[in-house]
């Protein structure tokens, strides 16, 4: 029995079988024995692996060498030196014999040494070709991996995936009803199989650095994705203890459900509109049984996700029609395409970044595309005519950005007006506050939308610089920091202020413990995912709107993030009790 420790992101127990899924653009390849009678069908499997990879690149160069000039053409001579070095392919075709493992798991530890000899090198130059090596070495991996990787559409059995990570495109074709859990290597908790396995429902734990090598195919795991753990062979007795912890979340979650029906309002009468986060159109479902008032937001950018295409207006009018219906007479917030940080697209062609998250992302993508743009916003725009929709924009950083967006819409009503295609004229238009600089300068941006929403996933890791997927910095990712505490009250106040309304759309918001402060600040609108609406409610409905205020006055005065999260365990349990007592 082995206990790993990872990042809590999806609330539940699941025990099962392990199903390893292979990450073919990295190097932690898991270790996998074949048989015997395999061997000669894995060294052809790198033989044409290798073939592939130098068709690619030769392809690559006499490209690059007609559109750009024969010098930076010659970089990919040194890319075929790799795959041409036979010191290095009679290493792997003997290791594959001799070991009895798989082509890419070999392949990848030879990779490894060499790239560490190299860096030994007292050569700047041939230092410097490391970067080569491991961008062909990835490419020998892909085309290895990319013929007979598993796809999680196929799965039978019940079982939990452990993944380097688990990408969008994944959890799209996954057969949702036989997979009970997630563990990964990498990830936070707010990265993107972070916030998807909350909106199945699957318990889940991220970030835990190494579970891929620390598993087999058909282990038996435990993930608990309240404590962030993973145990590996569990003996029987762990089982049973898990099993019973099992029945209590399952007791818990059937004690809440009477939650359902009931206003969110606090016991003084102050009402907060409780609304849920979305991925995808089906998702509707969900929110309603879990008793949302609305959908305060639907990430739309998942439809442009796992294609060779982009979703054309149509096809996107279809989408949001559908969830407008599915809510109406309910809000229906939705928030413009955010590609690009930890949401790519293979087709798009967006280049490789240093910083994906401070990159050409979300807005930015947008208004340098203004025509992708324009079907979208036409798209929603005709959505409006069939419910109670807003949209806003993601990654805001200044009034600029803001009137260019506006200036876009403006353009596409006019589009639809043109063609006598109604749409709400009065379509309400928010900003999410993602950004610190948006934060501060909200005042200005006040003038120019309905509402703001604020994004707290991101605004942490751009306030406490700490990149929010990345699992070795997660124990500074706080979002009871004051600095993060400042900035929304700034936001609040400001935004009333200028009057308009103020919600909160990050995974801050799913936080039970923090539900007394998102009030005491005044949020008008709280959005997090279905699963955890219940526990906020209830918690709403245990205090009064003054003793939010007040909880939230003391803990304006305290200074890290550790005393404020101290100070709200010790509330948040009293509050519960004193609701007991009450009944
Ligand atoms: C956020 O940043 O808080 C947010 C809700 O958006 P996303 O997680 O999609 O970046
Ligand atoms: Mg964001």
């Amino acid at each position: 029995m082995k206990a790993l420790r990872g990042i809590a992101a999806s609330p539940g127990v699941a025990i099962g079988k392990v199903y390893l899924l292979d990450h073919e653009d990295h190097q932690s390849i898991p270790k996998k024995s074949i048989k015997e009678s395999q061997i000669p069908k894995e060294i052809t499997r790198f033989q044409e692996a290798l073939t592939q990879t130098r068709a690619e690149i030769l392809n690559i160069r006499d490209k690059i060498s007609k559109e750009i000039g024969q010098e930076h053409a010659d970089i990919f001579n040194a890319h075929l030196m790799v795959i041409e070095d036979r010191a290095l392919i009679e290493e792997v075709m003997e290791r594959i014999k001799k070991e009895r493992v798989t082509a890419e798991f070999v392949f990848s530890t030879v990779l490894k040494r060499y790239v560490q000899s190299f860096l030994k090198i007292d050569d700047e130059y041939l230092r410097e070709r490391v970067s080569d090596i491991n961008d062909v070495g990835r490419r020998i991996i892909r085309n290895l991996i990319g013929t007979h990787r598993r796809s999680l559409a196929e799965i039978q059995d019940k079982v939990i995936i452990i993944a380097y990570d688990i990408s969008p495109s994944d959890t799209a074709v996954m057969n949702r009803k036989n997979v009970i859990g997630f563990a990964t290597d990498i990830g936070g908790r707010t990265s993107h199989t972070a916030i998807m396995a909350k909106s199945l429902e699957i318990p889940a734990v991220v970030g835990l650095e190494s579970v891929t090598h620390q598993v087999k195919d058909g282990d038996t795991v435990i993930v608990d994705g309240k404590e962030g753990v993973v145990i590996v062979n569990p003996s029987p007795s762990e089982i049973q203890k898990y099993k019973n912890e099992q029945i209590r979340y399952q007791e818990f979650s059937r004690g809440l459900k009477k939650f359902r029906d009931l206003p969110c309002i606090t016991t003084d009468g102050r009402r907060i509109e409780l609304a849920a986060n979305i991925e995808l159109p089906e998702e509707t479902t969900s929110v309603i049984a879990h008793g949302a008032d609305g959908i305060g937001l639907y990430r739309t950018e998942f439809l442009y996700m796992n294609r060779q295409d982009l979703p054309d207006e149509e096809e996107q009018y279809q989408a949001y029609k559908r969830v407008v219906v599915d809510m109406a007479p309910k809000p229906v917030i939705i928030r413009t395409f955010d590609l690009g940080g930890d949401k790519f697209l293979s087709h798009l062609e967006m280049p490789h970044e240093m910083n994906p998250f401070l990159g050409w992302r979300a807005i930015r993508f947008c208004l340098a595309s203004p025509e992708i743009f324009k079907y979208q916003l036409r798209a929603i725009l005709r959505a409006s005519a069939h419910g109670k929709l807003r949209m806003m924009y993601p990654m805001i950083s200044g009034v600029q950005e803001l009137k260019q967006a506006n200036k876009l819409l403006e353009e596409a009503k006019n589009e639809l007006r043109a063609k006598k295609i109604y749409f709400n004229e009065k379509i309400e238009v928010g900003a999410m506050i993602e950004i610190p600089s948006a934060a501060i300068t909200c005042d200005i941006l006040a003038q120019e939308v309905d509402f703001f929403s604020i994004g707290t996933n991101d605004l942490i890791q751009y306030a406490l610089a700490v990149d929010r997927i990345n699992e070795k910095i997660a124990y500074l990712y706080e979002p009871a920091h004051p600095a993060v505490l400042r900035l929304l009250k700034n936001v609040v106040d400001t935004g009333h202020e200028k009057k308009i309304w103020v919600g909160i759309c990050g995974e801050m918001a799913g936080d039970p413990m923090l539900t007394p402060v998102l009030v005491g600040l005044g949020l008008d609108e709280i959005s997090t995912s279905p699963v955890m609406l219940p526990e906020i409610k209830k918690i709403i409905r245990s205090m009064s709107y003054a003793e939010a205020q007040e909880i939230t006055r003391y803990v304006m005065t305290l200074r890290t993030g550790a005393e404020v999260v101290n100070y709200l365990k010790m509330k948040y349990q009293q509050i519960l009790r004193n609701s007991l007592i009450k009944k």
